[in-house]
């Protein structure tokens, strides 16, 4: 089963490793910097061996990377694997984003379900189960979500069960929430946080989490 190097050091955008198994074009690494889809956060782009990743998916705890047709690879092989960089942290900061919001929705209306969650590279989204417009929240919700982010406050992330692979992230006096993604280590790289209400009905209610670029 491949380390995962992005929860010890999210930042890192290169790594060398061994191929541990190939399956036609399915691989699997000793350690890994390449994320694979999971709660709701995108996978990364990237290569390995100089090799494209078409696909990074999780199996279990494995994660199994499918290459291109004739990648030549053979287990033990050392291969160089690299990410995406600019998409990688566009996603940390989103999902971050996405993160302290649902915190303060949940702060709010105490009755709230969550149903669904995505984080892509230009906006993340949260789909709730609420009879009324959300929106209303949000002057209230925005304005905490800017302190917490301009008080630049450490995010602490850790195993709460290594042996199960679950983790957690902290964030003293707010709040400690499980999540298995990849995390920043300062709210402050979030930048500003946009929100728009979208497709209301049947008792549902999305918010659209932006984040603005930064000013230098
Ligand atoms: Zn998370």
């Amino acid at each position: 089963m491949a380390r995962k190097v992005f929860w010890e050091d999210p930042y890192l955008t290169e790594l060398e490793t061994r191929v541990t198994s190939v399956n036609d074009n399915d691989i699997t690494v000793e350690e890994t910097i390449f994320y694979a889809l999971a709660g709701g956060q995108e996978s990364d782009h990237g290569t390995i061996a100089n090799s494209p990743v078409l696909q990074a998916r999780k199996e279990g705890r494995e994660i199994v990377y499918t290459l291109e047709k004739g990648h030549g690879l053979k287990p033990g092989d050392r291969v160089r694997v690299t990410i995406d960089w600019e998409r990688r942290y566009r996603l940390m900061r989103l999902h971050f984003a996405a993160e302290i919001i649902l915190e303060l929705v949940y702060q709010h209306l105490r009755s709230v379900k969550k149903v669904g969650a995505h984080i892509a590279q230009d906006k993340a989204r949260i789909d709730f189960e609420w009879g009324e417009n959300i929106s209303r929240m949000f002057p209230i919700i925005e304005e905490q979500a800017r302190r917490i982010v301009e008080a630049n406050q450490e995010i602490v992330s850790a195993f709460s069960d290594e042996n199960a692979e679950e983790r957690y992230w902290d964030i003293g006096g707010f709040a400690r929430v499980p999540c298995g993604g990849t995390h920043l280590r300062k709210t402050g790289e979030i930048g500003e946080i946009e929100l728009k209400r979208k497709n209301p009905g049947k008792g549902k209610e999305r918010i659209e989490i932006f984040v603005c670029e930064h000013s230098g």
